[in-house]
């Protein structure tokens, strides 16, 4: 991997033909698990003039179709629109709101942040996550991360009935308040939940690229709810579409940090997992993808993890089971309040995926399921 990630030319230019209006609605969208609406509507008004027909399941998850010429395979691609966050657990008399989490977020990277405090009526309201000052600590206090439960929300109000009139309830949504960024080099984005608004930005891309392309499959883009909580939407979303193949696209790790240990560096190209601690990727299906890579000189990677899930771990058992691979996107700083992604991995990774969906065929699909006998 070191060879090969060294060897690799990094553009300096802005890579590829990328919506960034697109992707900064994605980030930015309010959509922690359970609550993911605001980001459902992005995926749809930028996907709808591509899509026949759009359904949902009863959790919130959106599908979108894109007929083929008839009678054709079932391919979905999956990238679930929930971001990790949190909830009011309690309005202290004093004005300040604890958090409950919903999903994993480290509390070291929390401190300072801005946060959006979402009402019943829609109302939003900033605020920032808080802590005591350090001066008073001892050293070893000092030297621990705080647990969530000693982190508070401070609103910027005198007491309680300040909050409560802005129409704040226990059990509001608290998500993540970040403005999305083209950085130095203009390849590098920064923005929020990336991990895995990304992946619903690919395969709404995929379906807005192949609109007018003549095709044989049924192609569907899919934003998931609640991956973040245990692959719940994947699971009811999986059964709404009942797919011949799926890809599943989520963020991974970025190893072009300092101290990394794991995952692939930004600019990979198409990162093709074939293993993670919920699902092994099918082989063939895999193989596919590295083909049309190698076709089209796309540049691409092979990620493999023993932890870690995606939508593709619920997926793949569902029914009989469904041919299924995930897909990659790295990404620095996932689960926190700033992420960053690259232009070039997300280009790529539309540029194949569409492909794949134009050549499908129940050949290709009797091939991959073969490959299991
Ligand atoms: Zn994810």
């Amino acid at each position: 991997m070191a060879d090969k990630d060294s060897k690799m030319v990094k553009p300096t230019e802005p890579y590829g033909d990328v919506d960034l209006e697109m992707l900064k609605d994605f980030s930015e969208a309010n959509g922690i698990s359970g609550h993911e609406k605001g980001a459902s509507r992005v995926m749809k008004r930028y996907v709808q003039d591509a899509a026949d027909e759009i359904t949902y399941d009863a959790l919130g998850s959106i599908a979108a179709l894109q007929k083929g010429s008839g009678n054709g395979p079932k391919v979905a691609i999956f990238g679930h629109l929930d971001e990790v966050g949190f909830l009011v657990k309690e309005i202290q008399d004093d004005g300040f709101i604890r958090l409950i989490n919903v999903g994993g977020m480290w509390p070291h990277l929390l401190l300072s942040q801005e946060i959006t405090v979402t009402t019943r009526e829609g109302k939003e309201y900033v605020g920032f996550i808080s802590s005591p000052p350090p001066h008073g600590m001892s050293a070893e206090d000092r030297a621990k991360v705080l647990p969530l439960e000693d982190l508070y929300v401070d609103m910027g109000v005198n007491d309680k009935e300040e909050v409560e009139a802005l129409g704040i309830r226990v059990g509001d949504t608290i998500t993540p308040r970040t403005q999305f960024r083209v950085l130095n080099n203009p390849n590098y984005l920064l923005g929020k939940a990336w991990d895995d608004r990304i992946g619903a930005a690919v395969a709404t891309d995929v379906l807005r690229r192949l609109k007018g392309v003549p095709h044989q499959a049924d192609v569907y883009a899919v934003g998931t709810v609640q991956e973040e909580v245990g692959l719940r939407g994947a699971t009811t979303a999986g059964y709404l579409v009942n797919p011949d193949i799926a890809i599943a696209l989520d963020a991974t790790l970025a190893s072009d940090v300092p101290n990394a240990k794991y995952g692939k560096p930004l600019g990979t190209g198409v990162t093709l997992s074939l293993m993670d601690g919920s699902v092994i990727g099918n082989r063939e299906l895999v193989y596919a993808l590295e083909d049309i890579c190698k076709e089209l000189g796309v540049d691409f990677a092979y990620d493999i993890f023993l932890r870690g899930g995606t939508d593709a771990g619920a997926i793949h058992k569902l029914r009989s089971g469904v041919l299924s691979v995930t897909v990659s996107i790295p990404a620095r700083a996932i689960h926190a309040h700033r992420g960053v992604i690259h232009r070039k991995d997300f280009a790529d990774t539309v540029r194949v995926l569409t492909e794949f969906c134009r050549r499908l065929d129940w050949d290709m699909v009797e091939k991959i399921r073969r490959s299991n006998q």
